[in-house]
């Protein structure tokens, strides 16, 4: 095992190499800092990673694919550039999502008003109108650290916007469920399912307070910016970032394992790693690690209260040929179709989970990359990226019980596909507990790293930068606001203080 040696002094170390901490260590490394980056997995990346999981030549991502987040995030706009020029290039669709109904109807989501007013109704026209004037604030929500003068600064753009009673009425109306959002919005079942199972996306059920306006925020979000994916696979922009990082000095290793952050007279000075090594930070050490391990490992200390979501599954598919939809043609060309009977169907599912169960109807998630990016495969095959949200929390999953649950997820989508079963090459399965061991952040299979109820998000999720009494220690990563998803936000955030 290389090692770092106590020779080496940084500036700031950094615990974990998912997106928060790169995007984190490449505004630093940029800034002039001594940065060095300690992942305890073999891989870089976390919740990105890009493999040939099934056949050679195919190439999934086996966690997460989607970056709109990132493209429409701070981190990218600060050095969306400088990535590019180190190879990574999004590709996008015109084609963005679609639900597939049991009856063999479906209902599309597209790139322009005009086109949703077209496809959905009328009523589309005023949910982007009612949206659009106040997006600032609500993408502001998203990407502010709240707790801070930029937070009052949100607060009093809005109160001046408003004025008080006004701003009540706002805020309330932010609180209201996906369910009763999309009812009072749509009149017919189409649009309504088509918008609904974009909730869980979000770390929540269409029963969930606040689960409307985040039904909303994404929505006009996929319109407005499609779904881009790096070309060859998320793994690109992870490339691009060590490259970056490294470009300018920083330090950046895979299978160092962090088990303590190194306090004395209340004052981070560095980090101890499994293997016995000492890492020293003049400056800061940022881990991005869950609350569970900051408290009840990194440091002395006890557990504390955080609560995590339920499970995901991902299933990954090489086929000898594409997918063939029955129904709408699009639907070839979509690169995520939800399977569902619809706001119900995603409600029943949740339920259920919520409860203990495996659903009966799962919400499926069909991705399908090549739409975007056909280098993901050889010419002729067929890819598809499955992932189901509706798992039960705290569930023991044996290696026979997961495979049985992929079948019976298979079969549903071969009603939608029917040449899946005889096209499958390869399926691989990972159940919340393989999510676990492969991303301890990911507890329990929780691919959101803490439940998103609206007790333990925004202004009630952990907050990004000091967490704790200790000086010189920063918390970033999906634990903490603004949460999961690739858009780097809490380390963009603390990167951008701690150059101040
Ligand atoms: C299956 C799945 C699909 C998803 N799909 C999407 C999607 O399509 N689009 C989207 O925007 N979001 C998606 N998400 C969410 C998004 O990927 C995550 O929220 C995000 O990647 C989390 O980034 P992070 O910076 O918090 O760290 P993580 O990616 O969780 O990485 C943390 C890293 O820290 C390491 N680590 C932890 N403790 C230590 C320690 N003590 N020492 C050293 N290293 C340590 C871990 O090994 C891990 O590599 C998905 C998530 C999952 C799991």
């Amino acid at each position: 095992m290389h090692r770092l040696g106590m020779s080496r002094a940084f500036d700031a170390v950094i615990v974990g190499s998912g997106i928060n901490s790169l995007a984190c260590g490449a505004l630093l490394a940029r800034g002039g800092w001594g940065v060095c980056i300690l992942e305890r997995e073999d891989v870089l990346g976390g919740a990105i990673r890009t493999e040939e999981l099934t056949e050679p030549g195919f190439v999934h991502d086996t966690f997460s694919a989607w970056h709109p987040l990132w493209v429409g995030g701070p981190a990218h706009a600060e050095l969306g550039e400088e990535l590019a020029a180190r190879g990574l290039e999004y590709l996008n669709t015109e084609l963005p999502t679609a639900t597939a109904f049991p009856d063999g109807s479906s209902a599309f989501l597209l790139r322009t008003t005009d086109a949703n007013a077209a496809e959905l109704g009328e009523e589309w026209r005023g949910v982007v109108e009612g949206f659009l004037p106040n997006a600032d604030l609500a993408f502001g929500a998203l990407g502010t650290e709240l707790w801070s003068r930029a937070g009052l600064r949100l607060a009093f753009r809005a109160l001046r916007r408003f004025g008080p009673r006004g701003l009540v009425e706002y805020v309330g109306g932010l609180l209201v469920s996906s369910r009763d959002w999309l009812t009072e919005t749509f009149p017919s079942e189409g649009p309504r399912g088509l918008v609904a199972p974009w909730v869980l996306h979000t770390g929540l059920g269409p029963d969930a307070a606040s689960s409307g306006f985040m039904t909303q925020v994404i929505a006009v979000a996929i319109q407005e910016g499609g779904l881009p994916i790096p070309r060859g696979g998320g793994a690109r922009l992870v490339d691009a970032l060590v490259q970056l990082i490294r470009g300018h000095g920083g330090v950046v290793e895979a299978g160092r394992d962090v088990e303590r952050v190194v306090v004395r007279d209340g004052l981070a000075e560095g980090v101890r790693t499994a293997d016995g090594e000492e890492v020293p930070a003049s400056r800061a050490v940022i881990a991005n690690v869950t609350p569970t391990q900051l408290y009840g490992r990194l440091l002395p200390g006890g557990p504390v209260r955080y609560r995590y979501g339920r499970g995901d599954m991902q299933i990954h598919f090489a086929l000898s040929e594409p997918a063939r939809w029955e129904g709408d043609e699009r639907l070839n060309r979509t690169a995520i179709v939800h399977l569902t009977p619809g706001l119900d169907g995603v409600s029943r599912a949740v339920n259920e989970a919520d409860r203990g169960l495996l659903p009966e109807e799962a919400t499926i998630v069909v991705g399908q990359p090549l739409t975007i990016d056909p280098s993901r495969a050889p010419e002729g095959r067929g890819l598809l990226w499955i992932q189901l949200q509706e798992l039960p929390r705290g569930h023991e999953w044996t290696e026979d019980e997961r495979e049985r649950y992929a079948d019976r997820i298979t079969e549903r989508i071969a009603r939608h596909i029917p040449n899946l079963e005889s096209a499958i090459l390869k399926r691989v399965a990972l159940s919340p507990a393989d999510l676990e061991r492969a991303n301890v952040n990911l507890v329990g299979g929780d691919p959101y790293s803490g439940a998103l109820s609206l007790d333990q998000n925004f202004l009630w999720r952990p907050r990004p930068g000091h967490a704790t009494e200790v000086k010189g220690l920063w918390h970033i990563g999906a634990s903490t606001h603004p949460g999961p998803g690739l858009g780097g936000g809490s380390g963009t955030m603390v990167a951008k203080r701690l150059l101040r």
